[in-house]
């Protein structure tokens, strides 16, 4: 009871695996939540404080898939091991000497290796968050140890929610003294000490981590961000135990290098999952064809994080288009591609201390073919420059590639314990080893024939167990024989139906055999290790390769999906513009060919001149649609890859933001209205002339009055204010009149028409408004049972003939002052007091007294302001 307490006092908030023979046992409120999740029986052992002590255990050897279903039920596990065999405990301390036990790792969602836990085409992050000083900016740091890519980035507090959704981390660490975690709250959130974070020994650690005197090397960290990076090390270091874990030398990202997409806007696009969270039927699962698990990796993170680099976008471009047009090298290269394993992973392995001859086969092959590969690309004449600066990134491992087809037989065991593994020919005295137990075997078979000669019985054996090792078994009856003093054997066993022996000379051959087969069984773990250590020492050679094994099957994939969909080139133009002529939702329009429909391609055209769209039309029309297409058609081009259009001219986003009205978001513990309302004010306070926003049925979530207001005052808003790339689809038909006071404002449509009472949704957009509204033409398509569309026809008459004797909803939105009126009226006056006194202030030629005075001044205008 004492070791396992002090074990589970270590183990904290994990479940205790505690090693007991042949199993991992569960004790106490573990044993229970497990049980449960585990859906195994539970019982009982001896007493504590009077209770039965609730226990459930899961065997050894299957522990990996137990472990699995408990990580991905939400916990987390230490696995205590017995680090001494029971004879060392009783040499210790006596026949009554415990075993001692140590927790010799923890299993994390966020810290995982194995190939059975992980899924290979998805990212596996585990992510810190520090804040930086006083002012609320955040640093945020993300490691995958199953591959050992690190990554750090400063971002400002309203920004924590995209770069979080981002990653998508599956493990999040907090400092203990963080205030709360309010959104994010679906991940798994761990708090670690605040001395974790604290950049000072985060420095010392990193440094140790990566052998150097100074992370200088790497870049120019921030307190903060090196505080992040810390807190990842730290928490490596607790779950690893001290086993080594395999990070690169961290990459250090500014947050205006990517496109900026916020939490909201990557759930309403369903870039790389949709709502539900399922990789099907996001825009990933849709495009995805490459054919390498790294190469799906890198195609996730690519779309996740579109580059805001006009050289980088086109370098990617151009490889891809020349890729999309030679359609055999393309294929030639797919297939090579299709055959490398995952290297990545099996390295990340092998770095942990938990490879195995199979991962180092992996290597093998994966960097043998990138070889080839190389060697077929460098022939070639005319490689897109992106292709020519990555490929030298294949070479170098020759040695490594020899060593290791020498060493290996075709396809080891993952496991090394029972051997086998190394090939024939690599190492004489192994052959010699594996010749003499060959030997061996072949005396036991002439023995095995000498002794049925002997004895007479045909039916006589020679087997091999764990227990007994190499014995004679007969059948009981003829065992009489056996059993004779002079007969040469001495009995063993007796079991139901046959009795088992041993003899001198077996005996002798049997040992030479185990002897031979242990020395074997040695030296063979002695070549994985030191290939294991070649291996490594390779470790950032390795993952470089891998990485551009992964760009090509990325680019190779983005160019084979473009071609059979028809897909064409994006021209990035310097201005904020945003064409595309027969655009097309790749989502919907796959599910449409499903089903044998056509999907409608449509157009837009935004310039600074006409820069947001009114969109209005019925229920069904096609709006939503047509909206997201046209972001999805922005990530896809700024991610590098061709778009789902007949052609395209887009001026480069710097975010993008995409809101649809009224969406349910109980998981976040919001009413629907509000989280309307807190997207809607995020785009007004970051949308820049460079974003571009699509706003989808905004206001809806409220009264007909309220939302049609506040639709009104955001559009003006962002047409007067952000002066963004907008569409705007709207039910609000009275917004329409807008048209007539915002410059750069059009209406569209898409359009329907009634036809013999039936409603035609044409999924057509049109230039001006809708004609009307056919909500009650949809109801009646939708089945709503004709009386009670009857009655709705009748109420609708009456409301609009109310509306004609007033004047109409719309009528009094004629005496509205300008927008740009109320603006200026607004009380912005006190803010520019602030400003006016900070422009009045000349740093060089304050004395220190007079600074601080100055910064009172300022304080109090802040204070001051409204
Ligand atoms: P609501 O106002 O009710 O939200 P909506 O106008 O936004 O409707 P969508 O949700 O975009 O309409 O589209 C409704 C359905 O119409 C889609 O699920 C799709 O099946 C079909 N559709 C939309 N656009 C097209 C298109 N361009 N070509 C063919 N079918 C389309």
């Amino acid at each position: 009871m004492a070791q396992y307490w002090t074990l589970k006092e270590k183990a904290g908030d994990c479940l205790l695996f505690y090693r007991m023979g042949d199993f991992f046992e569960l004790f106490f409120d573990d044993a229970k939540a497990a049980a449960s999740t585990l859906d195994i029986a539970l019982t009982s052992r001896g007493e504590y404080d009077g209770a039965p002590v609730a226990m459930c255990g899961v065997p050894v050897h299957a522990a990996e898939s137990y472990l699995a279903r408990l990580i991905r039920a939400g916990h987390r596990v230490a696995i205590a091991e017995q680090i001494e065999t029971p004879a060392e405990a009783k040499a210790r301390g006596g026949s009554k000497a415990l075993v001692a036990r140590a927790i010799v790792r923890f299993v994390t969602a966020g810290t995982l290796t194995e190939e059975s836990l992980l899924e290979g085409r998805s990212a596996n992050r585990l992510a810190a968050l520090a804040e930086i000083g006083s002012e609320g900016d955040v640093a945020i740091a993300a490691a995958d140890i199953s591959t050992g890519r690190f990554e750090v980035v400063a971002v400002r507090r309203d920004a924590v929610d995209a770069e979080l959704a981002r990653l998508a981390p599956s493990e999040l660490l907090v400092s203990e003294g963080a205030g709360d975690v309010p959104d994010w709250s679906v991940r798994q959130v761990v708090r670690r000490p605040a001395s974790d974070f604290a950049s000072g020994p985060g420095q010392k650690r990193l440094e140790a981590m990566f052998a150097v005197q100074t992370l200088d090397g790497f870049g120019n960290f921030t307190r903060g961000e090196m505080a992040a990076m810390g807190a990842i090390a730290a928490y490596l270091d607790h779950v690893a135990t001290g086993q080594p874990i395999f990070l690169q030398p961290p990459v250090r990202h500014q947050s205006g290098d990517r496109m900026a997409i916020d939490a909201a806007t990557r759930e309403s696009l369903e870039l790389v999952r949709t709502m539900t969270g399922a990789r099907d039927g996001s825009l990933l699962g849709t495009i995805d064809r490459t054919v390498t698990a790294a190469g799906a990796r890198l195609l996730a993170d690519d779309l996740a994080s579109p580059l805001t680099d006009k050289g980088a976008i086109l370098d990617r471009l151009d490889l891809v288009d020349a890729l999309a047009r030679d359609a055999l090298w393309r294929g030639e290269l797919r297939a090579g591609l299709r055959a490398l394993p995952d290297a990545g992973r099996a390295l990340g392995r092998l770095v942990a201390g938990r490879g195995g001859p199979r991962d180092l086969a992996q290597l093998r092959d994966a960097l043998g073919g990138a070889r080839l590969l190389r060697e077929r690309l460098a022939r070639r004449a005319d490689l897109p420059p992106l292709l020519a600066r990555l490929l030298p990134g294949l070479d170098g491992h020759g040695a490594l590639v020899d060593e290791l087809s020498r060493a290996l037989i075709e396809t080891p065991p993952v496991d090394a314990a029972q051997g086998g593994y190394v090939a024939e020919g690599y190492d004489a005295a192994l052959d010699a080893l594996r010749e003499t137990a060959r030997d061996g075997r072949k005396a036991i078979a002439v023995l095995e024939a000498g002794y049925r000669d002997r004895t007479g019985i045909v039916s006589l054996k020679i087997r091999h167990n764990g227990v007994l090792g190499y014995h004679v078994e007969v059948p009981a009856k003829h065992a009489d024989a056996l059993m004779l003093p002079e007969s040469g054997f001495t009995h063993r066993q007796t079991l139901a139906g046959v009795v088992r022996f041993n003899s001198s000379d077996l005996h002798e051959a049997a040992s030479r055999v185990t002897q031979a087969g242990v020395h074997a069984l040695a030296a063979e773990a002695a070549h994985l290790e030191t290939l294991t250590e070649q291996a490594t020492q390779r470790r950032e050679a390795i993952a470089a390769s891998c990485d551009v094994l992964a760009r090509i099957d990325v680019a190779a994939a983005l160019a084979d999906h473009a071609m059979s969909h028809n897909w064409c080139r994006p021209d990035i133009a310097d201005e904020p513009c945003l064409d595309v002529a027969g655009g097309r939702h790749p989502v919907v329009e796959a599910a449409l060919a499903r089903s044998g429909e056509r999907f409608v391609p449509n157009d837009v055209s935004l310039s600074p001149d006409d820069r947001l769209w009114l969109v209005t039309g019925p229920n069904m029309g096609g709006k939503s649609t047509f909206l997201r297409q046209n972001a999805l058609i922005v990530v896809l081009a700024q991610a590098g890859g061709f778009v789902p259009a007949a052609s395209v001219k887009l001026g480069l986003v710097d975010r993008l933001f995409s809101r649809v009205g009224a969406s349910d978001n109980l998981a976040r513990g919001r009413s629907t209205f509000m989280v309307e309302m807190v997207e809607t004010a995020a785009i007004l306070a970051q949308a820049t002339p460079q974003s571009f926003v699509i706003l989808d049925e905004v206001g809806r979530g409220t009264s007909t009055y309220d939302g049609l207001a506040l639709a009104w005052s955001v559009v003006e808003a962002v047409h007067e204010v952000n002066k963004c790339r907008c569409l705007f689809a709207t039910h609000y038909h009275e917004l329409t009149r807008l048209a007539e006071t915002l410059d750069a404002l059009s209406l569209h449509h898409v359009r329907a028409r009634e036809w013999q009472g039936d409603l035609v949704l044409l999924h057509e957009l049109a230039d001006g408004p809708a004609d009307r509204s056919y909500g009650l033409a949809v109801a009646r398509l939708a089945g709503v049972p004709a009386g009670v569309v009857k009655r709705a026809e009748a109420v609708l008459a009456k409301l609009e003939a109310g509306r004609e004797a007033t004047g109409g909803l719309a009528a009094g939105l004629d005496d509205l002052p300008l927008f740009a009126a109320t603006l200026a009226a607004a009380p912005a006056a006190a803010k520019d007091a602030l400003r006016e006194a900070l422009a009045a202030i000349d740093p060089d030629a304050l004395a220190p007294r007079d600074a601080l005075e100055a910064l009172y001044t300022l304080k109090r205008l802040m204070t001051d302001a409204p």
